[in-house]
């Protein structure tokens, strides 16, 4: 199946998904991941109508971001260390994989003197696993407190990959946990802090995530085909 044909169903499906939960379609934004993947293949999705590129690996980003002209935005979502955020300035639109205050104040560093703040989300380790990145569910507050004094950057939401399973039902009560962090947190009314964002549900778990309220959903084989790594 073409690429083209690949976005087109995924389009559908959250049409479908979004029908069925009695969202409007508009509400949610799908983000084609294409870490591993050319940058030929991108330009196929974008050809067809994408927009959104999600990105994981610093220094595949900025081979790809550089060798493009394409008008499209970059999202980074896969984990971070403060010294490669400096590759990242200006490039990207939004990062998905805040998840420490470190990391927090070397993007507020670097976005210093850019023209408009970085929008970041916090990445929660929603099903408390020892070996994924992210805050806990108790850890989130007192971080996003600290957060929202950095100057140059914003924050949307929150991001989480749930824990790994074959069923999609059983990502559910994960997802919904997301969408009861995000709503506790905006009930805070803190400045520089909105919870417009939930960035959760991947290629085999999307339309649950788009029933619980996702509003990016991160997809990468369903578009592209399989990576190396799976
Ligand atoms: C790779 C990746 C995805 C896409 O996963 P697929 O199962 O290929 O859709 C989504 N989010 C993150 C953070 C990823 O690393």
């Amino acid at each position: 199946m073409t690429i083209q044909n690949s976005i087109d169903q995924i389009r559908q499906r959250i049409d479908t998904a979004c029908h069925k939960a009695g969202r409007d379609p508009a509400t949610v934004h799908l983000l084609a991941v294409s870490k591993k993947k050319p940058l030929n293949a991108i330009e196929e999705a974008a050809a067809a109508g994408q927009k959104l590129f999600g990105e994981n690996y610093v220094q595949e980003f900025v081979g790809k971001s550089d060798d493009s002209r394409l008008d499209i935005d970059w999202h980074f979502i896969g984990g971070l260390q403060s010294n490669k955020v400096k590759y990242l300035r200006g490039k990207v639109a939004m990062i998905h994989s805040v998840d420490r205050l470190s990391l927090a104040k070397e993007i507020d560093r670097q976005w210093g003197g850019c023209e408009s703040p970085v929008a970041i989300l916090i990445q929660v380790n929603i099903g408390d696993e020892p070996t994924k990145a992210g805050v806990t569910a108790s850890e989130l507050e007192p971080l996003v407190r600290q957060l929202a004094l950095l100057q140059n950057l914003r924050i949307c939401g929150l991001m989480a990959i749930p824990p790994q399973s074959d069923n999609p039902e059983e990502s559910r009560h994960w997802f919904r946990e997301m969408r009861k962090l995000a709503d506790s947190i905006e009930t805070l009314n803190l400045q520089n802090v909105s919870m417009t964002e939930l960035s959760m549900g991947m290629s085999d778990d999307f339309e649950v995530a788009i029933e619980e309220g996702a509003t990016l959903i991160r997809i990468g084989t369903a578009i592209f085909g399989a990576r190396d790594d799976a």
